[in-house]
């Protein structure tokens, strides 16, 4: 009987990295290939898949089902590796040349345009995108015709019954492969938790035109500047009430250039445009002084309290060109991500102490909807697929496991709760886990793997700081001379000199008593060698710091040979 087996990279039993590789025949199609986020403040720009356990492989393509970076950060990194097309829709392919481009391989990358309904032969694998909504255009989900049968992967969804686009989620298509018998499902599971229908982007657009109607001064709205839906609204809002949209930040520049550009050999604009922002409705914030402040529409990333990002920079009135005042309006048109509360809390906080009207998702349930299914949504989706098996996909451990129960209390006969490594086979006999693969993260700083040595590294030096000592030993072994002590992040070293100089003098003990037990010269026995005293200095100053600090900081030591 032939087989498929599912081996997910990522985003299985976490939210954000999604990757899943389909094998069949020792061929491999992937679907999705994102990035998440390391928020340890360890300097880690990104973190994508390992990849290694794809190496055994013959690898046939990537298909991506949209253009989030949660979906395809991690693109760049797959290709250095595996030289394959990549497929997907229109709009996910302009992001993705966006991200080609910054890390220079332009040239070497094959899109692969595939529109909804139609099919594109990935290897012996057959993918056809089906259009649902989501939080950004294009979005789509993948009938996959495999050796086990038909799987549909959903991708990121919502039922959105009036999208802003008029892209509307093709629930034909997908009535017309369940009548066909579809042997797996895989559904997203981020909102399991959410009760209630998703909510529409034209509820969001009301709301919006409600709060910049009956705005006096600047009106600022953060969000997603992939959300180009909800652009292309505040657009057409900006214009109904004669305002001016002014980008804050270089992702809404992004977005709104790759909205335009739809040609994906060039880059340029070509006629089909996602997006209607003409360049008299654009004003760049360095010239924002020059209108009166309720002409002023700003467009402004960092809803999740990011550092750096416009809205932290703009309450904290670091922003370059523009500058809140009391009486402008500030709508945070989003919703918070688990773990972000206190980054977002601190820039509200900052936003307030501004003096600025601030219109929340806890203040106007209005300002903000999710792009990803409630339970209802999601109960919709098993029932509109009917599939004989189901793996919930895109969500911690928690979301998956809750998304399996309802799939089981909607009587789907095989459900497989998967993790990232897990290896699971569809075949005649059902779907089971087989067996598991590496899968790590692999964690990159400035376009650079960071080894996890060097992580934990990082990590000790944020917790405990740092000490380098220095002795000087003569050719009789005895120590020359000063011992130097420098530290980072450890200690004051103007109130603290007392406790550096008594660990000076600790590490010149033990150097000392260190030569006198080795007894040399003329004893016979070895001589200590540098090791010897480096370590002998070493741990003396993490004994001394760590009596009186309660803590060791990372010490390392250095020994020169003098001559007398
Ligand atoms: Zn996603
Ligand atoms: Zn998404």
């Amino acid at each position: 009987m032939s087989s498929l087996r599912l081996i997910p990279l990522g985003g299985l039993g976490e939210i954000g990295m999604n990757c899943l590789a389909l094998e069949q025949r020792g061929e491999v199609l992937v679907v999705d290939c994102g990035v998440a986020f390391d928020e340890r403040g360890l300097g880690v720009d990104v973190v994508h898949p390992d990849f290694a356990a794809l190496e055994q492989y013959r690898v046939a393509g990537l298909f991506v089902t949209h253009g989030h970076e949660d979906h395809i950060g991690a693109i760049p990194y797959f290709l250095r590796r595996f030289d394959v097309p990549v497929y997907g829709s229109r709009y996910a392919l302009g992001l993705v040349r966006e991200r080609a481009a910054e890390h220079e391989i332009l040239d070497y990358v094959e899109l692969c345009e595939v529109p909804p309904r139609t099919v594109a032969r990935v290897g012996s694998f057959h993918v056809e995108p089906i259009r649902v909504t989501h939080s950004i255009a294009d979005a789509t989900a993948l009938a996959i015709r495999t050796d086990a049968g038909l799987a549909v992967h959903t991708g990121d969804f919502k039922f959105d019954e009036s999208p802003p686009d008029g892209e509307t989620f093709d629930v034909a298509r997908f009535e017309e492969l369940s009548r066909e018998g579809v042997r797996v499902l895989l559904s997203d599971s981020t909102n399991v938790d959410a009760s209630g229908p998703t909510g529409s982007e034209q509820g969001v657009g009301r709301t919006l035109d409600g709060i910049v109607g009956s705005a006096r001064e600047a009106v600022v709205v953060a969000l997603f500047a992939s959300n180009v839906h909800r652009l292309r609204m505040l657009g057409e809002i900006a214009r109904r009430h004669g305002r001016k949209i002014v980008p804050l930040g270089r992702s809404v520049v992004t977005h709104a250039r790759v909205a335009r550009a739809t040609s994906l050999a060039t880059g340029e604009e070509a006629g089909l445009s996602y997006l209607q922002w003409p360049s008299d409705l654009v004003w760049p914030a360095e010239r924002a002084k020059e209108l009166p402040r309720r002409a002023l529409l700003g467009v402004a990333t960092g809803t999740q309290g990011e550092e750096g990002a416009a809205l932290a920079r703009l309450a904290g009135g670091q922003h370059p060109a523009f500058c809140l005042a009391p009486g402008d309006v500030v709508v945070m048109s989003s919703r918070v991500i688990p773990g972000n509360e206190a980054r977002v809390m601190r820039v509200i906080g900052d936003l307030l102490r501004r003096g600025v009207e601030l219109r929340t998702w806890w203040s106007d349930r209005g300002v903000h909807v999710s792009g990803h299914a409630h339970r209802d949504d999601q109960r919709r989706m098993i029932e509109l697929v009917t599939p004989r098996a189901f793996v919930p996909v895109h969500g911690t451990l928690h979301h998956l496991s809750r998304h399996a129960a309802l799939a089981r209390e909607l009587g789907v006969p095989d459900v497989c709760v998967l993790e990232n490594g897990d290896v699971a086979q569809v075949d005649g006999d059902g779907l089971r886990k087989t067996g598991r693969v590496h899968a790590g993260r692999v964690h990159v700083f400035a376009r650079r793997t960071l080894p996890s040595s060097v992580l934990q590294e990082r990590a000790a030096l944020a917790s405990r700081g740092a000490a380098h000592v220095v002795v000087r030993v003569d050719a009789l072994g005895h120590p020359a001379g000063d011992v130097v002590l420098v530290t980072r992040g450890v200690v004051d070293g103007d109130v603290d000199a007392a406790l550096l100089a008594s660990a000076r003098l600790e590490a010149h003990s033990a150097v000392e008593g260190l030569s006198a037990k080795a007894g040399y010269p003329g004893s016979g026995a070895a001589p200590p060698s540098d090791e010897d005293f480096a370590e002998a200095a070493r741990q003396a100053i993490r004994r001394a710091l760590g009596r009186v600090l309660g803590f060791k900081p990372v010490t390392t030591a250095t020994v020169l040979r003098v001559e007398r």
